[in-house]
């Protein structure tokens, strides 16, 4: 049967790199990433990946605490390339071709974001990260996501976290939430449902890009969701 989806781009938060710990980055949960992604990658599936940098540094956070916002911001993008670094190596030991991509130059360690070689990377089967988020303050890792996910033409946005899905409250908080498998944008923005934060989820739903959200640590499941058309998470469309 052939894939649903062709090109996809999968947004990991910095916050799930932290597994069990306080800080940092948990090895066992960047191997299993990138065992997710190899899988994916090797049913011929073009991916690219985008990572937040919340288990290291967050602009907003930074500026409660007295700090600069731009110079927090701009920390915080530093923070998503340590992170994309981190899962560009455990890729590469499971012997999966990559390319990092950054939004602000850094040439000694990642190529400058140029959209067309980006698309060209895909069509030779690598995956490509985007790092640096857009590479300006005031925005998120999700925006950089819904972004490139409509530059190169993405068939789809996956955010995986560590719920299984869109609920109409917190199912860490109230075990009463009710899950949605499929829900449409407009009722994600009447319901004041936090999928992403509005900029990223205005640009999805203006260019038309679905994003399916689902539990990333459960094993096999991006495989499930890109190849195998089951339906896990919740789907905006
Ligand atoms: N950031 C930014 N511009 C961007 C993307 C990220 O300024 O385009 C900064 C911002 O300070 C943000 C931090 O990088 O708080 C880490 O990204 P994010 O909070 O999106 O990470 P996540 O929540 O996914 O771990």
């Amino acid at each position: 049967m052939a894939n649903k989806y062709q090109r996809i781009l999968l947004k990991l938060s910095g916050e799930a790199l932290l597994g069990e710990q306080g800080h940092g980055i948990d090895a066992d949960i960047l191997d299993q990433y990138a065992e997710e992604i190899k899988a994916v990658q090797a049913e011929g599936i073009e991916v690219c990946v985008v990572i937040g940098g919340g288990n290291i540094f967050r602009g907003v956070k930074g500026a409660t605490a007295g700090m600069d916002r731009v110079q927090g911001d701009y920390m915080g993008m530093l923070a998503t390339m340590i992170n994309s670094m981190a899962l560009q190596d455990a890729l590469e030991r499971k012997n999966v071709h990559t390319r990092l991509m950054s939004a602000i130059r850094m040439e000694e360690i990642a190529e400058p974001y140029i959209r067309r070689r980006a698309i060209r990377h895909l069509e030779k089967g690598r995956v490509v990260m985007f790092g640096a988020g857009t590479g300006n303050p005031y925005f998120t890792t999700d925006t950089a996501a819904s972004l490139r996910a409509i530059e190169i033409e993405a068939d789809v946005i996956l955010k995986g976290t560590r719920v299984d899905g869109i609920y109409d409250s917190d199912p860490e908080k109230n075990k009463d939430a009710v899950k949605f498998d499929t829900i449409t944008g407009d009722e994600v923005l009447n319901k004041r449902l936090n999928v992403m934060d509005l900029t990223a989820f205005t640009l999805c739903r203006d260019n038309k890009t679905p994003i399916i959200v689902f539990n990333m640590n459960i094993k096999g499941n991006l495989k499930k969701v890109v190849c195998e058309n089951q339906s896990i998470g919740s789907t905006v469309v």
